[in-house]
């Protein structure tokens, strides 16, 4: 009895329901099931197609995804949905560029300090304000102009006539000013510099002048202090050298990490000053007395 017909027609055309029993009930309810099924398939398939049009709006010839049209053999060309995509993250855009062109512009790192001021929480338009990514821009070309200098070049010219001299030579208390790579807030204090030469001495500014350069940079202090070594080893190839520098981190004391006026210190030994404790204690004593 299932295949009974729910309807039928009569003589003058009009649709005569039959009075349902429990089987064609069964039939009526099976075929609305099936119904539902083919339309949940349906639109199952368009969310699908939704999503993958939104999560890549490049379709080929920049075509509709068809279910999206509501016509499915409709052939005519669709014009490809408007999807706002968000810029690519600046770091992966501008690291790049910075690397191709050699540096950013001027106008780039004076609209970079704008941003910088609103993340802060100020308003860069206003009196006070208006001229700082400008000033900022130009304080960045001193401060951090050692990325500009080789201090292989400064300790090239050595004074020959002093050839004959060994002993040691110590240069202290060279005051330098330079920024944490971690927070870029400012580190500053003394560096001392002492070698044996072998092939003759530089003037005693080149030394201050190539802890500068080193300052000058975004640095760590164990960073820095390795490289003064460095470069004075390699160009002086003196029989030993020790460099030491202590100083205040601005980024510890202003975030109350560490009382302000409180040093760091960092050492290299190097040559005759790593090998014999005696010359280490030697440094040590003639750059903490004084005259
Ligand atoms: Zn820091």
């Amino acid at each position: 009895m299932a295949d009974m017909p729910a309807s039928a027609k009569t003589a003058n055309g009009s649709t005569m329901y039959a009075k349902p029993d429990s089987n064609t009930m069964t039939t009526r309810i099976a075929r609305a099931e099936d119904a539902m099924d083919a339309a949940l398939k349906s639109l199952s398939y368009r969310l699908t197609e939704t999503e993958d049009s939104r999560m890549d709006p490049t379709r080929p010839n920049g075509a509709a995804p068809a279910a999206l049209n509501g016509t499915r053999n409709d052939n005519a060309p669709v014009p490809a949905p408007e999807v706002e995509v968000a810029p690519a993250p600046a770091s992966i855009q501008r690291v790049p560029d910075a690397i191709a062109t050699g540096r950013p512009s001027r106008e780039e790192a004076e609209a970079a300090v704008r941003v910088l001021l609103r993340w802060a929480g100020d308003d860069p338009a206003r009196e006070g304000l208006r001229d700082t990514p400008a000033r900022v821009a130009k304080s960045y070309e001193q401060i951090f102009s050692g990325y500009r200098q080789d201090a292989t070049i400064l300790l090239e010219r050595v004074f020959e006539e002093v050839e004959g001299y060994s002993d040691i030579v110590l240069v202290r208390d060279i005051p330098f000013y330079s920024h944490c790579e971690h927070h870029m807030v400012p580190f500053m204090g003394l560096a001392h510099i002492a070698y044996y030469p072998t092939k003759g001495v530089v003037g005693l500014s080149k030394l201050a002048r190539v802890v500068d350069t080193f300052a000058r940079r975004l640095q760590t202090q164990e960073t820095m202090t390795a490289q003064i070594a460095d470069v004075i080893e390699t160009i002086l190839k003196p029989r030993g050298i020790a460099v030491m520098v202590e100083a205040e981190h601005l980024c510890m004391a202003m975030r109350g990490v560490q009382k302000a006026g409180v040093s760091t210190i960092t050492t290299q030994f190097r040559g005759a000053f790593k090998d014999d404790a005696n010359e280490q204690v030697r440094f040590l004593t003639l750059v903490r007395n004084k005259p």
